[in-house]
């Protein structure tokens, strides 16, 4: 059940429902509602009386299995990340190298993608690879090194987090924890990065449906922490000739169905350099709220993902065409049709 409160609703409301909830073994979630209000989300429906306490707006028992993450009822959040905000309306550009390589490498790299326009600094300490045998990443060591690079350059920096029981050690060292594209579906994992305060981006798996991917997210917001940003990174297609296959429709089909910021990732969602700076735009196009990019000052040595991996000077130009693309567009975050009155017919 999601209940949506005023914004002058009392404290007494709030924490009636909440001592409700809670006296029949269930939980409650209370969550700002973007618009100045909050939504208290229930597993479970509360007695008719408490409905008629003072405060109470629209009451709707969700059949979203994703009542948390659900445009229902809210406005679209605003994640800040470090002095960055994330849905505040300018896009936002995360970039850096697929995986960090050195202390050096990673200050030269941070300085390389903050000139070119990039906000926010991106590099794998822990990295995912398909054959144990490839390069795993610097573990902690990377950490520090992303950490300097954020002292030397001012940037937050993202970071990909694989194992629940890495959160902590790794939150203290990020600003942002990435869950990669195979760890959409961890549950464990998402529940320990939910029991922070940390924001987190949330790759969509290359094999999951947008409605799982927005569980995944329903599963940190249910741990209390409402700072997710979600990423699309391309889904598994048919054509050998491409890594993946950006799937732009889930952009706007996200930002109809969740309040959450989407950001798109042309680097991941092609494997291919040559197209990242084409898919970029059409992702903003698409109505994402940013990009991550992987960038590196000599991409042919990059010790990871080399053939999506951008140069600095291409990152700036589409940094430039992003921001004169975005100031061109005529769609607004306002033009999204609220859910349920859409097309769209999830079951
Ligand atoms: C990455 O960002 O380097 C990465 C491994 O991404 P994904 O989980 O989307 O494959
Ligand atoms: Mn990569």
């Amino acid at each position: 059940m999601l209940i949506s409160l005023t914004v002058d609703a009392p404290r007494a409301t709030v924490d009636a429902i909440v001592d409700a909830a809670r006296a029949t073994g269930r939980q409650a979630r209370v969550m700002p509602d973007g618009r100045g209000g909050q939504v208290i989300g229930l597993d479970a429906p509360i007695g008719a009386d408490l409905l008629g306490l003072p405060g109470i707006g629209a009451v709707s028992e969700s059949h979203k299995p994703y009542m948390l993450a659900s445009r229902e009822h809210r406005a679209p959040s605003v994640v800040r990340v470090g002095g960055v905000e994330i849905g505040g309306g300018r896009p936002v550009l995360m970039a850096g190298p697929c995986v960090v390589e050195g202390r050096r490498e990673m200050i030269e790299a941070a300085e390389a993608v903050k000139a070119a326009g990039a906000d926010i600094l991106r590099g794998g300490a822990f990295k995912p690879r398909s054959s144990p045998y490839a390069f795993q990443g610097f573990g902690e060591e990377g950490l520090k090194h992303l950490a300097a690079a954020r002292a030397v350059t001012g940037l937050p920096v993202v970071t990909e987090v694989l194992e629940p029981d890495q959160v902590e050690m790794v939150a203290e060292y990020a600003d942002m924890l990435q869950i990669g594209a195979r760890n959409m579906a961890n549950f464990p994992l998402l529940r320990r990065v939910g029991a922070t305060d940390t924001p987190v981006l949330l790759k969509r798996g290359f094999s999951a449906t947008v409605e799982e991917w927005l569980m995944s997210a329903e599963y940190v917001l249910a741990g209390g922490n409402p700072n997710v940003v979600l990423c699309e990174r391309g889904v598994r297609g048919f054509d050998p000739l491409v890594r993946f296959s950006l799937d732009l429709n889930a952009v706007p089909l996200a930002k109809e169905l969740s309040h959450l910021p989407v950001i798109v990732d042309p680097s991941h969602g092609t494997g291919k350099r040559s197209l990242v700076p084409r898919m970029a735009l059409a992702g903003i196009a698409a109505g994402a709220d940013g990009l991550i990019i992987e960038a590196h000052p000599d991409p042919e040595r990059s010790l990871c993902d080399a053939a999506q991996t951008i140069v600095p000077a291409e990152l700036a130009r589409i940094h430039r065409s992003v921001m004169a693309m975005h100031e061109a567009l005529d769609i607004t975050r306002e033009d999204r049709s609220p859910v349920g009155t859409g097309a769209l017919a999830l079951t």
